[in-house]
């Protein structure tokens, strides 16, 4: 049998990288950050970790690993302090060591710089070029981004990190603090969300919203495109703009990226998500019997088509929600049965029927190819396949990890040939015109460059994800 899990982890677009801040003095800000990075696991699953300081240390703990496997009651006791910053992190292969592991710290001279990026710098190469006689720890353009500031000759962190915007090309959304300031910047695109919150008296800032309805905050509003915010004793402020470009949302946080609960530019995610799979039942209707959802990034969408063909949606894959990823190898018969415990085919309900299978996207396709083939299995009279987005054909470089070209389906094969390399009786993806319609987005407001091809800045192709990761 097979690891369905495993194998949509492995061929998933994987942002990612879910960053948090706060600063709140006489608040517990290490359990608090905990459970907002909990509430954003999704984003990444590779390490965790967290730095807090009190004013005078910077202390972190940073491991490989879920957030609940880094970090315990014990641990988190020794972060002491008032301000803190978070992360989760994807890493690309390879690139999953200690050293990577964020917030990436910079130690200096009585001044420390913490700092969880979300994103992509697409000129790492030629700004660590300027970094050739300092030593650095990491592979991460993280690094060279923190190490960028930290240069900066400017007097006030603020003014160091506004001055060296202009120098990075790319995606990144960041919280950062030093020993008594907190700060959050985001490229003058807009890639990838960053949101701040009211807790109380104090402020926070974080990838999704799904993290302030877990810690009780409130969302006050987006940190704007260019925008450098610096929270302290004295309040919340702009430090200043660097130039805004056509914003340029991910297309794809929509798609399958952001949790369901989130808010992304006043747009409820599994709302949007909802509507792709409406849309989809307009564009591509068949008659069957039963609508099923791959667990869980399809079921929004799965419910719109159910909801718009008057089909019935039902369960017929069946995710055992208390398993989590394990990073122990069994050996291949407990593999196996394994399998069956994480994600179970309901022979009973498939048998005979015709089914709708519905799906955010297709990546590699390989996933979906023995979906099809279990159902077979279990007798499913026939397979249509709706995918709630258009096929992907280009690499991200904006804070994605992706396949290269070369092992995007979408990029080699037709439509048609896809459908046959499935083996299924249909297969219908959404168009990007009703894609973007779905997020109530403005069209020239979004990246659609994995589906379209139009990069809204020159990339490197040659770009070595193993030299300088897409990062997170
Ligand atoms: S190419 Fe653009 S739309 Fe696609 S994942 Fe990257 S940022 Fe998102």
């Amino acid at each position: 049998m097979i690891d369905f899990e495993k194998l949509k982890y492995q061929e998933s677009f994987k942002d990612h990288c879910g960053v948090f801040g706060i600063y709140a003095p006489g608040e517990d800000v290490a359990k608090i950050s905990y459970f907002a990075l909990h509430s954003l696991q999704h984003r990444g699953q590779e390490s965790a970790g967290i730095a807090v300081s009190d004013g005078e240390t910077m202390r972190s703990i940073r491991r490989l690993g879920l957030v609940t496997s880094v970090f315990n009651e014990e641990n988190l006791q020794s972060l002491k302090g008032f301000v803190a910053v978070g992360h989760n992190r994807y890493s690309t292969t390879g690139g999953n060591t200690i050293n990577n592991v964020q917030p990436v710290i910079i130690p200096g001279n009585g001044q420390s710089l913490a700092v969880s990026h979300n994103g992509n710098l697409v000129n790492a190469e030629k700004l660590a070029e300027n970094l050739k006689d300092t030593k650095r720890i990491s592979t991460s353009d993280t690094e060279i981004l923190a190490l960028t500031i930290c240069q900066d000759k400017s007097n006030t962190w603020g003014e160091r990190i506004l001055s060296s915007l202009s120098k990075f090309q790319g995606a990144y959304s960041i919280t950062a603090c030093t020993k008594e300031k907190l700060y959050a910047f985001r490229d003058p695109w807009g890639f990838r969300p960053l949101i701040i919150g009211k807790l109380g008296k104090s402020y926070v800032v974080s990838s999704e919203s799904c993290s302030f309805d877990t810690i009780g905050a409130d969302y006050l509003r987006d940190v704007d495109l260019g925008e450098v915010i610096e929270i302290d004793d004295e309040g919340i402020r702009t430090v200043g703009f660097i130039p805004k470009k056509e914003k340029k949302f991910c297309l794809f946080e929509y798609v399958y990226l952001a949790r369901p609960d989130s808010v992304l530019n006043n747009r409820l995610v599994h709302a949007a998500r909802q509507k792709t799979g409406e849309m989809l039942a307009k564009e591509a209707p068949v008659k069957a019997d039963l609508v099923v959802a791959v667990p869980d990034s399809g079921t929004s969408a799965a419910l719109g088509y159910s909801k718009k063909s008057g089909i019935p949606f039902g369960e017929a894959l069946i995710k055992n929600r208390y398993i989590g990823r394990t990073f122990i190898s069994p050996e291949q018969r407990l593999r196996e049965q394994g399998v069956r415990m994480k994600f179970n085919p309901m022979k009973r309900i498939v048998y005979g029927k015709r089914i709708v299978i519905v799906d955010d996207s297709i990546v590699r396709g390989t996933t979906m190819k023995k979906i099809v083939e279990v159902l077979r299995e279990c007798g499913a009279k026939e397979i249509h396949l709706r995918i709630c987005s258009p096929p992907i054909r280009w690499p991200c470089y904006f804070g994605v990890d992706t396949p290269d070209s070369k092992q995007l389906i979408g990029a080699n094969k037709t439509v048609a040939q896809i459908k046959k390399f499935m083996q299924a009786d249909s297969l219908k993806y959404l168009s990007l015109e009703s894609l973007i319609k779905a997020s109530e987005q403005e069209p020239d407001s979004v990246c659609t460059a994995c589906f379209s091809g139009k990069y809204p800045m020159k990339v490197n192709t040659s770009f070595k994800k193993n030299v300088f990761e897409v990062n997170c």
